[in-house]
């Protein structure tokens, strides 16, 4: 028998039997803390955990270890900031207890009629789990006694405390005169969360385990600098350049949840506000929606977005960065669940800069600045990920056999090149139209895309030209080996080179103009992994420069003539299938061709 598993407890054989049925294989480190102590001597303690450790189970395997089914009356109260959390321990704490026949576990919240919850209370619940307002309700109306609970849980108990709920839980606490075992379970410890321990526990343990997210180095942290009032449209070109999103949205208020997420459903996204000013039925149906993947995001308050508890999130979004760094762990630690990888975006104002250099040192990793891409990026990005999709499509196996010879007729005298462009055309035409004078978004360089001559002037008259280079983070690439590679094959100094974005198959930089047509001369020549390097001027000025370079697409593909090796990757099906049309698609004209 292994000391780590679960079967190494001695607990209720209907415990044993759950967690099996469950899968549970091994104890997460704080279970592995906390329940052999509590199993065994069931004393005061403290727990610091986030949500995503399994505190739940380390508390709840403990108490119902302990319950006594016999009893007709609340033994056990779990104290939790929000509906969605007291429904989602409640759904936890069932599937543990689902052997242990004759135990009844109620949960009570705000948002709902209350009548319905005292029948359940009236029904003597051995555990119940509460939000404290509500409880205070119960309590008021003399609907629920307290007087023989013998466990208490206050769980996330800062987040109670930051909600407010400080004279609640107060008030809770010394309604329970035979309380004997309080456990309070915390994602940090502040003054606050110590002082309920001080005036409600004795003689506390305290365990601790790292935050599983802090320091999850399968977070890619992101952040795109906009000035304030670009802040949607940079959120709306963040979605445009993640075609496959499944993602939250986070912002401060209530009402920028609900107005955001408006603005972006009327432009035909699939989104949903989720916020405390919604009833419990709306935001149910919203987060069924949400789990069946029939949103890509949700548009979500911090608060709001606790009970979230979905595993393959790819992206969380910080429409503003939140006051305190430690609410930013919890929102990127919606991603990355699991063992997978996601990304967190972030979008912050010239002046918030400062905020992300004290994110980074709480989460112990290097964020990246990212250039809020361009027009061209946006097309190109959704053209490539619609040929993966075509390309790894299974239609059902008699799927239109009834028009299959109607269709063939249809196109009989159409060659398949054409086929291609008008259906790539009509996939991509909104997006194609919507991003035709796109505006650079990125702070400091605002300018109408007609325009773009100026944002081209500027950065000559300032001498930085930004260089394109194929080679991305499917080379092995991140911005320190890009710049390694740059200096060792150049006579560039590293302080030259700035801005670098790493993307998945290139990368862009900016270098003193005076060093650039050296710079791609001496690269131009080499070779990575064996791979001919090819650099291009990412931004040329485009003023004056009629038809050719001005349209999105255009300058994508052409800035892309070497698209063909963005397929590196990607499965064979589309890269021998499509990358020829790619090029064709991506156009003649554009700007390199006026460089040389
Ligand atoms: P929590 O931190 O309590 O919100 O738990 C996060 C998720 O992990 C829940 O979906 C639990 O069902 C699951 N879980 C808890 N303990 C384990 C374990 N030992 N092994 C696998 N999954 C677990």
């Amino acid at each position: 028998m292994l000391m780590n598993s679960f079967s190494s407890f001695s607990m209720r054989e209907e415990l044993t039997r759950a967690i099996s049925d469950l899968g549970f294989e091994t104890p997460t480190p704080i279970q592995l803390k906390v329940i052999p102590q509590l199993l065994s001597e069931p004393i005061d303690i403290i727990g610091l955990a986030q949500t995503g450790t399994g505190k739940t189970a380390a508390y709840g395997i403990p108490l119902l270890h302990h319950a006594d089914l016999t009893a007709k009356h609340v033994q056990c109260l779990v104290l939790s900031p929000t509906r969605e959390l007291c429904m989602q321990i409640q759904e936890e704490l069932s599937k543990y207890g689902t052997h242990m026949r004759g135990l009844r576990i109620t949960a009570v919240y705000g948002g709902v009629p209350i009548t319905g919850q005292i029948r359940e209370i009236r029904a003597n619940p051995q555990v119940v789990v509460a939000t404290p307002g509500r409880l205070i309700d119960l309590l008021e109306r003399k609907a629920i006694n307290l007087d023989k609970v013998e466990y208490v849980i206050l769980d996330e108990a800062d987040e109670m405390l930051n909600m407010g709920f400080r004279e609640d839980i107060d008030l809770i606490l010394k309604n329970t005169p035979a309380r004997e075992h309080t456990w309070l379970f915390s994602a940090t410890m502040s003054n606050e969360v110590r002082g309920i321990a001080k005036r409600f526990m004795k003689d506390w343990k305290e365990y601790s385990v790292s935050a599983p997210n802090t320091t999850n180095e399968n977070i890619d942290h992101q952040y795109f600098v906009a000035n304030h009032h670009n802040r949607f449209e940079t959120l709306r070109r963040l979605l445009d350049f993640a075609p496959g999103i499944y993602g939250i949205i986070f912002t401060r208020t209530k009402s920028d949840a609900q107005e955001v997420s408006e603005k972006l459903m009327k432009m035909g996204y699939h989104v949903s506000p989720l916020h405390g000013d919604m009833d419990q039925k709306m935001r149910t149906k919203v987060m069924d929606r949400f789990k069946a993947k029939q949103l890509q995001a949700i548009v979500a308050t911090d608060v709001a977005a606790r009970g979230i508890d979905v595993n393959d999130i790819t992206h969380v979004i910080n429409y503003e960065l939140p006051d305190d760094p430690e609410v930013y762990t919890h929102r990127s630690g919606r991603t990355a669940r699991a063992g997978k990888s996601g990304i967190c975006m972030s979008i912050v104002s010239p002046k918030q800069i400062s905020n992300i250099r004290q994110i980074e040192r709480l989460v112990k990793q290097k964020f990246h600045k990212s250039d809020i891409p361009d027009g061209a990026e946006v097309v190109r990005k959704k053209l490539f990920f619609y040929l993966e999709q075509i390309a790894t499509a299974e239609p059902q196996a008699d799927f239109a056999k009834l028009y299959w010879d109607v269709m063939h007729e249809q196109f009989a005298d159409m060659d398949k090149d054409e086929l291609i462009r008008k259906l790539i055309w009509l996939q991509l035409r909104e997006t194609i139209d919507a991003y035709q004078d796109a505006e650079d978004l990125n702070a400091g360089f605002e300018s109408k895309g007609r325009d773009r001559g100026e944002r081209g002037e500027r950065s000559f008259n300032n001498k930085s030209v930004r260089l394109f280079i194929n080679l991305g983070e499917k080379d092995g690439i991140n911005t320190g080996k890009l710049i390694q590679f740059i200096t060792d094959s150049s006579d560039i100094e590293p302080g030259l080179i700035d801005r670098v974005t790493v993307r998945d198959m290139s990368s862009f930089f900016n270098v003193p103009g005076d060093a650039a047509e050296g710079l791609m001369e001496m690269l131009g020549s080499k070779k990575f992994k064996g791979r001919k390097v090819r650099l291009d001027v990412a931004d040329q000025p485009m003023g004056g420069s009629g038809g050719g370079g001005g349209r999105p697409w255009e300058r994508g593909g052409d800035r892309g003539s070497d698209r063909g090796g963005d397929f590196r990757g990607k499965p064979k099906a589309a890269s021998s299938r499509y990358s020829g049309d790619v090029k064709a698609y991506g156009g003649g004209g554009g700007y390199k061709g006026k460089r040389k």
